[in-house]
């Protein structure tokens, strides 16, 4: 076999979850709460199963779900899309990510990402023939230098694909680096993709700065979101992604061949249930207290912890405690510890010395608790 992917292996989150799983570790690694969602949307899914909704929706869709997220979207973000030619419903993020670069990315396209960088969109790009540029980004805060940026671009330039809030850093982009995007795309050919599923992951009355919110950058970016992160539903894989029509024509002319359509009674589902705008507006305010509650929980440990403005991921530095790699330290934690995280050096493409691991905390109280004591032993 001439492998079309030969650096790549399992996906650190399969690797993580598993190991957690065989040595019967406290699973903070991949990113999905242990608690249930809500019985009202069970109730709704239940309800479309039984109404018959159970064959094909329409590739783009189901309509109903279609003109909700069209009316969340203007109410939080003042854009309009046209449920009709903008919005296309996708099995999860990483299917709406993967679709976006297949469908504008030709072969020795350079694309810009930030690393650490979720796992998915490099082997996307390389897929098509496409060509990484990455720009490493520091802790503790990990802030983008738009300057640096300004000197990966050139006439190859095709697309710059952002995450905010982001994993797994729990950075988000401010004003000014909106400004700075701005600024720099303006006047050249380049599409953003935008990956926003965690948009309403965010604290501390922090505003997320969708691309939908700027008409120069809203112009030219993919926008893609989840309902599984805000609706403690990972596993149900239902995601969007939202692009003015010339753009999204493109995006369905692969999506029907990758997927054809998404799964039907979820989607009616969901339709009903962002009728109550209270169901994605309490959010922070949930997540938030899991955060505080766990960075709380952590102050007194040698850990220290790196700023959380967004998603459920809290990162950790731990120079205190050892200076092994953060894969072994990872590795060691699952093992001897009974905690499981995510090694940080595996969302960059040539590791890294940060020594920073991440955990989830869309965790139950007592998971927290648990996962605390036992990483105060260290
Ligand atoms: N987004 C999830 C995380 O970062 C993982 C999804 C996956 O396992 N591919 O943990």
């Amino acid at each position: 076999i001439i492998s079309k992917l030969p650096q790549t292996g399992t996906t650190i989150f399969t690797t993580m979850s598993a190991l957690a799983n065989e040595v019967g570790a406290i699973n903070l690694s991949q990113g999905f709460p242990d608690f249930e969602t809500s019985p009202e949307l069970i109730k709704l899914a239940n309800t479309a199963l039984k109404k018959g909704h159970n064959q094909y929706a329409p590739m783009a869709g189901v309509l109903a779900l279609r003109e909700q997220i069209a009316k969340k979207t203007e109410k939080l973000y003042g854009t309009i899309y046209n449920p009709d030619t903008e919005i296309t419903i996708t099995a999860g993020g990483t299917q709406a990510i993967f679709t976006a670069i297949t469908a504008m990315i030709h072969p020795m396209d350079e694309v810009i990402i930030f690393e650490p960088a979720y796992d998915s969109y490099a082997p996307a790009i390389k897929l098509m023939g496409g060509i990484v540029k990455s720009l490493e980004l520091e802790p503790p805060d990990y802030r983008i230098s738009w300057n640096m940026v300004k000197r990966l671009i050139n006439h190859k330039t095709k697309m710059i694909i952002l995450n905010s809030p982001h994993n797994p850093t729990a950075t988000i982009l401010h004003k000014e680096d909106i400004e700075e995007l701005s600024n720099l795309v303006k006047t050249q050919d380049i599409w953003i993709l935008s990956d926003e599923v965690y948009e309403h992951l965010i604290y501390d009355g922090e505003t997320h700065h969708s691309m939908a919110m700027y008409p120069e950058l809203q112009q030219r970016s993919f926008i893609v979101a989840s309902f599984g992160k805000p609706f403690h539903a990972t596993g149900w894989k239902v995601g969007y992604c939202m692009a003015p029509a010339l753009l999204m024509s493109e995006f369905r002319k692969v999506h029907q061949f990758l997927v054809f359509s998404v799964n039907t009674p979820i989607q009616y589902a969901i339709a009903e249930y962002l009728k109550n705008e209270n169901h994605y507006l309490d959010l922070p305010a949930f997540f938030q207290q899991k955060r505080d509650y766990f960075r709380k929980g952590l102050e007194q440990s040698k850990f220290k912890l790196l700023p959380c403005s967004g998603s459920y991921f809290q990162s950790v530095t731990y120079k205190d405690i050892t200076d092994e790699k953060d894969s072994d330290f990872a590795l060691r934690l699952t093992r001897e510890f009974g905690v499981a995280s995510i090694p940080v050096s595996g969302f960059y493409s040539k590791g890294t010395d940060h020594h920073v691991l991440r955990f989830c905390f869309a965790k139950r109280q007592e998971t927290l608790d648990k996962a605390v004591d036992r990483l105060l032993k260290i």
